[in-house]
């Protein structure tokens, strides 16, 4: 086998273990590690990323929080530094999975924004589990008309290429989010579908999603019905249809309160006492809090008030630990992942830290000044030309101002991968300072590095920001000059692109003005 045909098959390998993490996580990481071992011996440094990216992926699965966060960090920087965009679409939704599971949404939907403007390279499936991360992200910070979009474009993919396991998860949440809003004619069109998708694939609707159907029959006083569902789930409590640690716990929750909506009071006790004792054998904090609640409202309705307060009380008491304990974890996950970047640093040398710019992953100034300043002596000596480009963001100050400095840092990432993206071999992108950028492009001559910067101009004016800026559109000024023979200064270059990008934002900003110095 050729090693690009060996490469091939290790590749395709990595794609299936990526697809099939979301369904059984426990079985991908004793494959994924062998690849990383494998890949590491021939030297592919992205194929080991990827290998390492579904360790993580298990990890945070398994609750090892701040290792998830802390490998996805690291990979994510590479990525950045290398304009590698399908490790930066997948680093970032791992970022965005962690910051959610620590508490942080509105840094998670930034990761998952990135996440999915770089997924364009991976194949629908995956693509696929980008936007539906980005969709519940933007449901969890209060954005549902955009989540509604991403889930329906999450939708339309998945039922695309028949893939029966994403249609559902997609389904089943659109479904939820429904009976939360009392849109109960949609979310009955919704379980509808859910029925029929398993059913023509063959496949068993498990505990969560039958909970789901089970909830909207509920709410509609549908309780016969409501619990016939809930039925396959009851009978084999420790069969395949009970997949997750939770989902028996919230049958059992959902049951309980059909009981106590049919006047079956005495079963309804005995349902949440069970709920309580699997919650303590299994540890699941958040559910036995809800099933205190619940009790409570039990006692309640059969007159007790006494027991009613004692619940209510434990259910508080509980409700403080369980937040100091998440409060406890999130702190422990975001230093450890802190720490793993410091010590990186350090290991990697002094040289390097002090060449990169920590917000973007691209080099600093620093660096800047000693590659033009070698640029400049190889373009004297050979008589190539040297073209250098400097990019400035348009009133970034209103981003800053309008949104958040937290948003506007985002967009500065987004930028800095895109220009990343943008340079390849022995050319270099680099953030000078705030909101400018500057490429360095050797071997380029005037009009190739206009026509290039042109394009970088329309790419970013093209990429769609509504996520993070809404209606508000991110563009930039680009200023170009070109050394055509090896006879100018570095100092000479710089100014005279400076001098360019002003002029491009005296004639209207979002342009590129080149000139052709010769
Ligand atoms: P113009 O179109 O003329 O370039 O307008 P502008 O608003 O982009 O330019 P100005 O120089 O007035 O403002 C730049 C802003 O960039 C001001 C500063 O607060 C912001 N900025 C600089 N560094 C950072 C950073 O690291 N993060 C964020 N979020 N903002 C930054
Ligand atoms: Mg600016
Ligand atoms: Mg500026």
């Amino acid at each position: 086998m050729s090693p690009s045909d060996d490469r091939e098959v290790i590749r395709s390998r990595l794609e299936e273990l990526e697809q099939r993490t979301a369904d059984d996580f426990e079985s991908v990481e004793a494959p994924a590690a062998l690849i990383e071992l494998y890949a590491r011996e021939r030297d592919w440094p992205d194929l080991v990323r990827r290998a390492e990216l579904i360790g993580a992926d298990v990890a945070g699965r398994r609750g090892d929080v701040a290792t998830q966060g802390q490998v996805a960090k690291r990979i994510n920087q590479w990525a950045a530094e290398h304009g590698d965009a399908f490790l930066l679409a997948r680093s970032h939704r791992l970022l965005a999975i962690f910051f959610r599971r620590i508490g942080d949404a509105a840094e998670a939907l930034g990761h998952a924004v990135a996440g999915v403007r770089h997924a364009d390279v991976m194949s629908p499936p995956l693509r696929c589990s980008q936007i539906i991360t980005l969709a519940l992200l933007l449901d969890l910070n209060g954005r549902f008309a955009e989540a509604e979009r991403r889930f329906a474009e999450a939708l339309d993919i998945a039922v695309a290429i028949g893939h029966a396991g994403l249609t559902l998860t997609i389904l089943n949440n659109m479904a939820f989010t429904a009976y939360e809003n009392e849109e109960f004619e949609n979310a009955n069109r919704l379980a509808e579908q859910m029925r029929r998708t398993a059913s023509e694939a063959g496949l068993q609707l498990d505990g969560l999603y039958l909970d789901t159907l089970a909830r909207i029959c509920l709410a509609q006083g549908r309780h016969a019905e409501a619990e016939r569902i809930l039925e396959p789930v009851l009978r084999d409590p420790d069969g395949p249809l009970v997949s997750e640690g939770d989902s028996l716990p919230e049958c059992l929750l959902t049951l309980a309160e059909i009981q106590a909506a049919t006047g079956r009071v005495d079963e309804a006790g005995a349902t949440l006492g069970e709920v309580s004792r699997l919650c303590g054998e299994r540890g699941l904090a958040a559910v036995a809090a809800r099933a205190r609640q619940a009790r409570a409202e039990w006692h309640a309705a059969g007159g007790r008030f006494r027991e009613a307060y004692e619940e209510y009380r434990a259910f508080h008491e509980d409700s403080e630990a369980l937040h100091s304990a998440q409060r406890e974890a999130r702190a422990y996950a975001l230093h450890a992942v802190y720490e793993a970047d410091e010590a990186r640093r350090v290991s990697a040398g002094l040289r390097e830290i002090a060449h990169r710019d920590a917000l973007t992953g691209l080099f600093n100034r620093r660096h800047i000044d000693e590659r033009l300043a070698a640029m400049v002596a190889d373009a004297q000596r050979t008589g190539e030309p040297l073209s250098v480009a400097i990019v400035d963001l348009d009133h970034f100050k209103t981003i800053n101002d309008t949104f958040s400095h937290a948003v506007g840092d985002m967009v500065l990432r987004e930028l800095g991968s895109t220009l990343a993206g943008a340079v390849s071999g022995a050319e270099c992108a680099a953030r000078l300072g705030g909101e400018e950028f500057v490429l360095l492009l050797p071997g380029t001559g005037a009009e190739a590095a206009a026509v290039r910067c042109a394009d970088l101009s329309s790419r970013i004016r093209a990429m769609d920001w509504a996520e993070l800026t809404g209606a508000h559109r991110v563009t930039a000024s680009i200023g170009v000059a070109t050394d055509a023979d090896g006879r100018m200064s570095a100092g000479e270059l710089l100014a005279a692109a400076d001098e360019n990008m002003y002029a491009a934002k005296r004639a209207g900003r979002d342009r590129v003005v080149a000139g052709f110095a010769d």
